[in-house]
């Protein structure tokens, strides 16, 4: 499902990061490019591969094609929404949680790598913003049951879901099949759950076909 977001200053498009919205998303970059004026961000819906990856998959693309969806902390307040870690009407906005998103997301991509990163970010999170846990009666059930909420409005609740799906991602038995796209040009992560786990692409219909077609023009060339 995609809809638009208008706000006075910039149009938001909410989008999966399916194939299709992957394609809409290199489309708007570019038309973004073309019309400097026009700001146009594009956020990449969470669509449940993983919460963790999803979260680093908020910046992609190399070169000219780079974007960032953190721009500002407005900006990583939506993408929470649009992950369902904040209800719609959330509009509380800290100060710096656009910096530190991007300086979770750099962390999680090293540990993503395999490269040991620095834990302290993400466990000052994990214990700084853990939720409250409460033990209630519920007179319908009737019986007791545990809920959990958001500590506060602060930056480290507000990123602390993201923390601990990282840290259960990277300490889990799936750890094995996170991924990087092998497009050289793309950076998306995802979680390849193939039966044969063999999956290469972040998207059959976009990359896979892009780069087997170069594959073939390169084969062509050296033989032709
Ligand atoms: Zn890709």
């Amino acid at each position: 499902m995609t809809h638009l977001i208008e706000k006075p200053t910039q149009r938001i498009l909410v989008l999966g990061a399916g194939e299709l919205g992957i394609q809409v998303l290199r489309a708007m970059s570019q038309q973004a490019r073309r019309h400097s004026q026009t700001q146009i961000s594009v956020l990449l819906r969470p669509d449940a591969t993983h919460l963790a990856l999803d979260f680093v998959n908020s910046a992609c693309g190399v070169g000219d094609e780079y974007q960032d969806f953190f721009t500002d902390d407005a900006s990583v307040v939506s993408w929470l929404k649009s992950a369902e870690l904040l209800p719609g009407d959330f509009s509380d906005v800290p100060p710096g949680l656009a910096r530190q998103a991007r300086a979770v997301r750099e962390v999680a991509i090293q540990m993503l790598a395999g490269k040991p990163g620095n834990p302290e970010l993400i466990n000052q999170l994990l214990d700084k913003g853990q939720p409250v846990r409460r033990l209630e009666w519920v007179a319908e059930l009737p019986g007791f049951r545990v809920t959990e909420c958001r500590r506060d409005n602060n930056i480290d609740a507000l990123l602390e879901p993201v923390a601990m799906a990282l840290a259960l991602l990277l300490s889990g038995d799936e750890r094995k099949y996170i991924r990087q796209c092998e497009a050289h040009d793309c950076t998306l992560w995802f979680l390849d759950t193939t039966k044969s786990h063999r999956r290469r692409w972040c998207s059959m219909a976009l990359c896979g076909n892009r780069m087997k077609v170069a594959a073939f023009r390169a084969r062509k060339h050296q033989t032709g």
